[in-house]
Formats: structure tokens, sequence, C-alpha cells
């Protein structure tokens, strides 16, 4: 395919074009998981347990008895923290016994017990963590200065920092769907839901999925272009 010469983004770059559709497919991941969570944060489970209560119930079940279940402010922002022990829940989580909230308890339960079971991807994903901030923060501005000084090695450095943003978001991939997997398969099998609430269940962390899933796509997309830009340079 020929690209034009007219500088990055002007020419027919199918690679700017994917990139801007990437972003757009993010976008509306984010805007269905929060749509997805709305519609089944309506429907009580019949157990009646709330997030808290059946976060609480699970690690109880799993014989865990050093993970604290608070409560943490904001929208969606359910997570585990493997440092502090700590499973923190959202505003319309902890308190709510919606088949939607104790899904996503039990989702960062299933953090939990990867964390316990020794899970490799989260092994790796946590070894990563400190280097991944670094390349999100400085790989783009580092390779905007290696263009600026039309230095080739500082954009190359600038590649492999930013790669291992990349890398994070790709390995956060198998961690989220398999904390998924581990809480469906909990709630049925502690009865703190039935075969049917189950399912709906699976539908809101499918839709938290797809955005771990699109920004990954996205990321990868991102570095990619990157990679072409950088031999095109030269
Ligand atoms: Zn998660």
């Amino acid at each position: 395919m020929y690209y034009s010469r007219l500088g990055y983004g002007y020419g027919i770059d199918p690679m700017y074009i994917l990139t801007i559709i990437m972003a757009l497919v993010c976008m509306y991941a984010s805007f269905r998981v929060s749509s997805v969570y709305k519609k089944y944060a309506k429907v009580r489970s019949m157990s009646g347990l709330t997030g808290a209560q059946a976060a609480m119930e699970i690690l109880r079940r799993n014989g865990i008895t050093d993970v604290a279940v608070v409560h943490v402010g904001g929208e969606l922002t359910d997570h585990y923290d493997p440092r502090t022990k700590t499973v923190s829940l959202s505003d319309s989580t902890y308190g709510s016994n919606s088949v939607a909230a104790v899904g996503v308890a039990a989702h960062e339960c299933g953090h939990v017990l990867q964390h316990y079971n020794s899970y490799l991807p989260l092994k790796i994903r946590t070894a990563i963590v400190p280097v991944a901030n670094i390349g999100s923060k400085a790989g783009i501005p580092i390779i905007i200065l290696g263009m600026f000084l039309s230095f080739s090695p500082l954009i190359t450095i600038g590649i492999w920092v930013f790669s291992l943003a990349v890398l994070f978001q790709v390995v956060t991939l198998p961690v989220e769907f398999n904390a998924s997997s581990r809480a469906l398969v909990m709630l049925e099998d502690y009865g703190i839901l039935g075969h049917e609430e189950v399912a709906v269940s699976r539908k809101v962390l499918n839709a938290a999925a797809m955005t771990y899933v699109a920004s990954a796509a996205s990321a990868v997309i991102q570095l990619l272009r990157l990679i072409l830009l950088n031999n095109r340079r030269r």
C-alpha cells in the first residue's frame, strides 16, 4: 500500500484510521458496561445478599480471614488491592443486593483467590505495575522528544518504554477473564445466586471485560503504529 509522504496522519494511513476506530470502540465499551450495569442494578437477587455480604461469604467459604471488605466512593471503582489485602466495593456495589452488584463483588473476590493461589498472570501483572506506570506516562513524551531532536535511538527507547505499558494491558486480560469465571462458579456453587441470576451476572462481567479487551487492543494498535512510523522515518 502507498503511504503518503505528507507527514503523519495526513496521508491515507490505515493505522491512523484504526487508532481512531479503536478510540471509538473503547468509548462504546465503557458506555456499554455502565448501561448494562445500570440495567441489572435494578434486578434484586433472590438470596438478598448485598455485594459486601456476598464478598464476605465467598472469602469465608475459602477460609480467607485476613482480607477486609470496605466501601469506596465513586462508580465502578471496585477493586482488590493485594498490598493492603482489601476488597474495595463502590457505592453501587457495597450495599446493593442486585445481581449486578453481587457479580462485581464476586469478581473482586476472584482476584483475592488469584492472589492466594499465586495465579501466574496476576503475579506478572503485579510485578510490572511500576514499569507500566512509567511506560504509560513517559513513553510518548520520549518518542516526541526523539522526533523533535531527530534522534532515532531516543525514539526507539520511547517505543520500548511505551511497550511496557502495552504489555501490562495485555497481561490484564487473562487476569480479568479468570477472575470473572472464578466468580461465576463460586456464586452458583455457594448458592449466592441462582442459575439464571448467574447468567445475568455473566452479562455484566462480560461487558466489563470488553472494556479491558478494547483498551488492550487499542494500546497494541497504537504501539504498532509507532513502530511503523519510526520505520518509515528511517
Ligand atoms: Zn477485575
